[in-house]
């Protein structure tokens, strides 16, 4: 019988195995990794439903996606569905350097923010302008853990390993769900996917309850508060691939978060963190066109630079639209 294999178990690779599942339930399907959580890049980000370095993806793609994965965190939060995912609502400042606010609308159109007073706006020597809105954070080390359960409860299949080729995968594998992140670059020879190199450091502050944003320029600085530590972070190196901690853009990070909230001095930290960002000229996601030198049939979903968690579902959906319009199309329809 023919299968389908998903290369990946980041965010990106778990949740479209968990929706080709919930579509599919007979399926035979397995996910193939070298690294599962808590080891992916996914585990790390910060994860706060904002998209970030998504390169020329088009506008209309990314608030599909961005809606259809804002509806799903909302639902988790106020679900017992959630079970042991930690995913919750969080308010908070977000302040630049540009003078022209733009108001952070929902997907139908309504206001979810208000422009900080002057009051305010004096907490922030360096900005010119702000709001006060609300969005989602997701913890990635419970939810992932939470999509491996679910996808494992269905009957999914997991292999660790390394994947040299995706050739290797057939003939076991007739359709292949490439969700290989910035490992793309050397697993396809990918040249459009480069590294945004991210330093976050995660301090042990409770009384830190909103979130803080700051734009300079092109400097970003954040302070999430996450349901176990409080995430600090900002750095965005292009085309740095070192996975080391640098001690200089740590206490840099720290200094520039502490210049927001001087409270932070009093924390305590819990770990430092590096993880590359899987950036692309746009987000891949389509299906690669049948030629004389592919051998299955493939569906990439990779290239989601600082928004693979803000995008992931509505993208797990597309993999899914994708894969429906193929089997209307194949013989392989018969199979599943
Ligand atoms: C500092 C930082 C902060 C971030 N903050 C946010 C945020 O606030 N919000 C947000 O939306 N996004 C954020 N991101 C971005 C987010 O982390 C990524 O977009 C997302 O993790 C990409 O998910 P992925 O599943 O594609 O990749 P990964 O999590 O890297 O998963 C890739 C998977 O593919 C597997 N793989 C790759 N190659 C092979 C191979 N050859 N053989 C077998 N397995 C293979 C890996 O083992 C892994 O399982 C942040 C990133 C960083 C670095």
């Amino acid at each position: 019988m023919k299968t389908i294999c998903v290369v990946g178990a980041g965010v990106i690779g778990l949740s479209s195995a968990v929706r080709i599942l919930d579509r599919f339930p007979n399926i035979d399907i397995t996910v193939i990794a070298d690294k599962f959580t808590p080891h992916t890049t996914s585990d790390g980000a910060g994860a706060l439903l904002e998209v970030y370095a998504v390169g020329d993806t088009p506008l209309e793609l990314v608030q599909k996606w961005g809606n259809e994965t804002w509806d799903h965190l909302k639902n988790l939060t106020f679900s017992v569905d959630a079970g042991s995912a930690r995913v919750q609502q969080v308010s908070g400042y977000w302040v630049s350097s540009d003078p022209q606010v733009i108001l952070k609308t929902n997907r139908d159109g309504e206001n979810i923010s208000r422009r900080l007073t002057r009051e305010e706006m004096q907490l922030f020597p360096q900005a010119k302008s702000g709001q006060f809105f609300t969005t989602y954070l997701v913890d990635c080390t419970s939810y992932l853990p939470w999509l491996m359960k679910r996808y494992i409860n269905k009957g999914g299949k997991i292999i660790n390993k390394t994947i040299q080729s995706l050739d290797e995968l057939y003939p076991l594998y007739e359709i292949i769900i490439n969700c290989s992140g910035l490992h793309s670059h050397q697993l396809l020879g990918d040249k459009e996917l480069f590294p945004a190199r991210g330093e976050t450091i995660r301090v042990i502050a409770p009384w830190i309850k909103q979130l803080y944003i700051q734009e300079i320029g092109e400097e970003i600085t954040y302070i999430l508060p996450g349901s176990k530590n409080v995430v600090l972070g900002g750095t965005c190196q292009k085309g740095n691939w070192d996975k080391e901690c640098n001690q200089k853009d740590r206490s840099a990070l720290f200094e520039r978060c502490c210049q927001i909230l001087p409270s932070l001095k009093m924390a305590t930290v819990d770990y430092n963190w590096v993880g590359l960002r899987p950036c692309r000229s746009r987000v891949r996601l389509e299906m690669e066109p049948r030629s004389a030198h592919t051998k299955c049939r493939v569906i990439h979903n990779y290239g989601h630079g600082g928004a693979g968690i803000a995008l992931h579902w509505g993208c797990a959906q597309t993999v899914v639209d994708l894969l429906q319009d193929l089997m209307n199309n194949t013989s392989i329809n018969s199979k599943l």
